[in-house]
């Protein structure tokens, strides 16, 4: 038989190093590295995730030599520590820890305490002269493996637990006497045969062995999977698993165990932070069953070992250059270290400590540019309590109760107690997640909610981390709460609320507050975000832009950071309560006086040599026109006064910089009346005799709108079709627009308009509202006796649009992208109609793996953008070229807009910053990739 040289499936930690993630996992990889520092870390090895995914391949089962290859290292831990696992004398003691590539805090599980059975607690007991602590960790370990690898639920042994501390009046479970443990381990074992039908293992090997696959099994069970899918990591990268002996922490009251960051994760401040616990071990600071002492306790305590460990800590983090997350434990006195990662952090964490690092010298501006992430940009701008309505609140004495901060953010919303309600319920409104603490299987829940509240747990809480994470405001350690859950009520102090009740938490204060309070929006961005996003912004080749249609949003999108409005819609300008009337008599008389102005002139150019009867007809024509016309004019010139008004608003809150105005874009009908609605209105004004000449009135607006109903709109008279069917309405925009510059520019503001022709398919299309916008440039300049410099481009939403670029250019001066439209256009959806439809339904059955109108799509939008780019340049070198359509304001499209070389993306004011940090990070990623690529 050939011998096949298989990969190495097992490092000792001494073997691998902190680059070894992929093949060890996080945890190994770090623990590997603690290792190699000489830090005091408990002895073990890592089967590498590779293990793992030939397991599943293998159809769940180890490879050969794993079993042979797992007990020869266990033989060489024995030989470090000086114990025999299984012995009676001096028994090895082992945790299976499971650890993959990337940090998914609690999702799968470990065991602790492996290698207790009935004959080596004896050895212990006698070595350690501490029945209590052996039998302590008898008990915890047959509770642990039974839900593990027996799939036992845990709460059936909390049960007997609890009842166990009931009845000899304990609190806490240190309190446990030997006695009582006995009884409850014969609980627990008889609760094993019970549901196994077999005995709690007494074999070391076979609980080994056993505990190792319930860890590679873990890797899918529903909350691993949940977690993943969230995360966006894929289900096939597998487990490592870390086999290392035990260091005890429940000794007694010299020992103690305890999570912290090297810094605070949640403000960023430079001091170290954490929580510790007297006599226990590691997962109950996690599980957050106790409320721990601040790490400062520990300090008071024993200074010497603290000093130790914030030297080590301090060590950590500058080896890691990151903020790290630490577990350790202390076990009679001696410190040791259990897990270093990098820890999860508040947006407002991040981007403090990223800039600090950068002044200490520890990573550069581009690391801690790179560092960002987009979304955590994106919480710095989240709600947060109104002060005024938190001062009032207060006042009332609404204010519950206080816990721990543990995820800045304020919330609102219905309290639910279970993981199933808060997602049923976050379908018909706002809910905060009420519960004694969370664990890994309320994920979905955590995530449904708009806010957390805990009742026990520290600020390294499971529900503090995975809140932080993912941006949830947080509350934890609140211990005025208590449940009852059967009931369907909590209890905040003395006070009884039902469920669905609504209250306000600030996960930024740890106040719980009775009814909701009103959020405001922040508008602006931290020291720290301004001075590294200042760093961002001179990496990037992208300018940004943003989309404002008012002067307050300008106002704000210009405090973000934005150069330039890339898109100012104008159609919100006649929505306004004042204008509409305006504007819907202005539609009345556009249609009839815009047809009778055409054949006026019609019969004017034939009339110039004729005589006769087209002279009458032409005179009759010119008589019909006089009304309507006169109507439609006054109300456009009413119209242009206020749009003037909007336009000096917006060019002068953007000094400086361009703005791009759009003309009108919307179908004309969507400012009138709905048919449906009209036609009612009218049978009741029938029905109750309503004033007949409001009714006549009615009458007349219900057929204007008959006639002006389309079978899709969204192709119709609308965009440029509609300025050139109703020219009228586009000059008046056009003359606001410059006329309002014109006035600014004679104060002395810096003024750069450019007009925006929307929808252009054909390049006559373009020519004639060139031809218009110029002409009544010329108009308003000669009257005004000055001239501003003002630029006339079109938005590109149609493909039809993108395939006569070339021809475009030569007419437009500048490109915008609106991708709304064009991907609307080009995959032929309706936005509005497929994402109620279809979309969620392709992206479930994986025929779409991203919504389109989310995230740009390359390979069709893409593609003819980038022809549209280069043949528009190719024609013009001096075409200006963005985007404005939603995609501007999503990473991975701003990747896109980079790697196409436009000029700037445009989004909304609130995610300015965003593209800011993306854009910037496109251009890092190109010159790192540059640079790999010439090695
Ligand atoms: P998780 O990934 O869920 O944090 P861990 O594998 O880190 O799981 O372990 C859970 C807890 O058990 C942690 O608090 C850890 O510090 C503790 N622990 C793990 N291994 C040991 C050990 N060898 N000795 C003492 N405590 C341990
Ligand atoms: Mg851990
Ligand atoms: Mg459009």
């Amino acid at each position: 038989m050939a011998e096949t040289k298989t990969a190495q499936m097992i490092y000792l930690f001494e073997e691998g190093n902190k680059d070894m993630k992929d093949l060890l996992g996080g945890k190994g990889a770090n623990l590997a590295e603690m290792t190699r520092m000489n830090f005091p870390v408990p002895p073990g090895f890592t089967i590498t995730t590779e293990v793992c995914r030939e397991y599943y391949r293998l159809g769940k089962r180890f490879p050969d030599t794993l079993k042979d290859d797992i007990l020869e290292k266990i033989k060489i831990l024995e030989t470090k520590m000086g114990k025999q696992f299984g012995g009676s004398d001096n028994p090895l003691l082992l945790s299976v820890r499971s650890g993959a590539k990337f940090s998914m805090p609690g999702m799968m599980d470990t065991i602790l305490n492996l290698g207790l059975n009935s004959q080596t607690i004896e050895g212990m007991i006698k070595r350690t002269g501490n029945p209590r602590f052996v039998l302590e960790s008898y008990r915890r370990f047959i509770h642990m493996y039974s839900d593990v690898v027996l799939g036992i639920p845990k709460k059936r042994f909390e049960e007997l637990l609890t009842a166990k501390k009931a009845k000899y009046g304990f609190k806490e479970d240190s309190q446990l006497t030997p006695e009582a443990l006995t009884e409850l381990i014969g609980e627990y074992k008889a609760l094993v045969k019970k549901e196994s039908g077999k005995d709690f293992p007494e074999d070391v090997r076979e609980q080994l062995l056993s505990a190792i696959e319930a860890v590679f099994a873990s890797w899918n069970n529903d909350r691993a999977i949940i977690y993943r899918d969230k995360e966006g990591i894929s289900h096939d990268l597998g487990t490592a698993v870390n086999i290392q002996s035990m260091v005890f922490g429940n000794l007694g009251d010299n020992s103690g165990t305890g999570v912290a960051f090297t810094r605070n994760a949640s403000t960023g401040e430079n001091v170290i932070t954490g929580d510790y616990l007297v006599n226990a071990q590691g997962e109950d600071v996690v599980a957050g069953v106790r409320t721990p002492l601040k790490i400062s306790a520990l300090k008071d305590q024993y200074p010497d070992l603290y000093a130790k460990f914030s030297e080590l800590a301090k060590q950590l983090e500058k080896h890691y250059a990151d903020l790290q997350d630490l577990e350790f434990t202390v076990e009679d006195g001696k410190l040791y270290l259990l897990q270093t990662r990098s820890a999860k952090r508040t947006a407002q964490a991040a981007v403090t400590i990223a800039r600090d690092l950068v002044k200490e010298g520890l990573i550069s501006k581009e690391e801690a540019v790179m560092r960002m992430n987009p979304d955590q940009i994106d919480q710095l701008l989240h709600p947060y309590f109104s002060p005024e309505a938190k001062a009032q609140v207060l006042k009332d004495g609404k204010l519950l109760a206080k816990g721990t901060p543990a995820s800045p953010g304020a919330a609102c919303g219905k309290a639910v107690f279970t993981a199933e309600e808060a997602i049923r319920e976050a379908a018909h409104g706002n809910v905060v997640l009420v519960r004694p603490e969370t664990t890994p299987d309320d994920a979905g829940g955590m995530l449904a909610a708009k806010g957390i509240l805990t009742a026990t747990g520290g600020p390294t809480s499971h529900a503090a981390l995975v809140a932080r994470g993912w941006g949830i405001p947080c509350v934890v350690g609140c211990e005025a709460v208590s449940i009852d859950e059967e009931k369907g009520e909590f209890k905040i102090g003395n006070r009884v609320f039902p469920a669905g009740t609504v209250i306000s938490i600030d996960g930024g204060t740890g106040e719980v507050i009775e009814g909701s309070v009103d959020l405001i929006y922040p508008s602006d961005l931290p020291e720290a975000a301004k001075e590294i996003l200042s760093w961002a912004d001179e990496m990037r080749v992208l300018g940004v832009y943003a989309n404002a249609d008012n002067p307050k949003d300008a106002h704000r999108a210009r405090a973000l950071g934005a150069k330039g409005i890339g898109l100012c819609r104008t159609e919100h300008m006649f929505m306004g309560a004042e204008r509409l009337p305006m504007v819907q008599k202005m539609i009345l008389s556009a249609g009839e006086a815009e047809r009778l102005k055409r054949a006026v002139d019609r019969l004017e150019s034939e009339a110039k040599d004729k005589k006769g009867m087209i002279q009458e007809l032409l005179e009759k024509t010119r008589k019909e026109l006089e009304t309507p016309w006169k109507e439609y004019m006054e109300n456009l010139a009413a119209l242009k006064v206020l749009q003037k008004e909007d336009f000096r608003g917006i060019l002068k809150e953007m000094e400086g910089y361009w703005v791009i105005i759009r003309l009108l874009d919307p179908p004309l009908h969507e400012f009138l009346p709905p048919y449906d609605e009209l036609l009612v209105e009218i049978e009741r004004m029938k029905l109750t005799g309503g004033d007949p000449v409001k009714l006549a009135e009615k009458e007349k607006l219900l057929e204007k709108v008959k006639s002006m109903k389309e079978f899709n709109p969204m192709l119709g008279l609308r965009v440029c079709r509609l300025g050139i069917v109703f020219p009228e309405i586009f000059k008046m925009q056009v003359k606001a627009i410059l006329e309002a510059a014109c006035e600014l520019k004679a104060q002395g503001v810096d003024v750069k308009p450019e007009i925006m022709i929307p929808g252009v398919g054909h390049i006559e299309e373009m020519k004639y509202n060139r031809t218009m916008v110029d002409a009544m440039a010329k108009e308003v300049f000669d009257e005004k006796g000055m001239s501003v410099v003002y630029k006339v481009g079109t938005m590109i939403e149609l493909p039809r649009a993108c395939t006569i670029a070339g021809k475009l250019s030569k007419v437009a001066q500048f490109f915008s992208f609106g991708t709304n439209d064009l991907t609307q256009t080009t995959y032929g959806y309706s936005r509005d109609d497929a994402s109620k439809s279809f979309i969620p339904v392709y992206l479930e059955k994986g025929i779409l793996e991203v919504d389109p109108f989310q995230v740009l799509d390359r390979e069709g939008v893409g593609r003819l953008m980038e022809m549209a780019v280069k043949e528009g340049r190719e024609a013009n070198p001096q075409l200006e070229v963005g985007i404005c359509g939603e995609h501007g304001g999503e990473p991975n499209s701003i990747a896109f807009c980079h790697h196409l070389g436009l000029d700037y993306v445009s989004c909304s004011p609130y995610r300015v910053p965003i593209a800011r940090l993306a854009a910037a990070q496109s251009a890092l990623r190109e010159k790192s990739a540059k640079e790999y690529s010439n090695k």
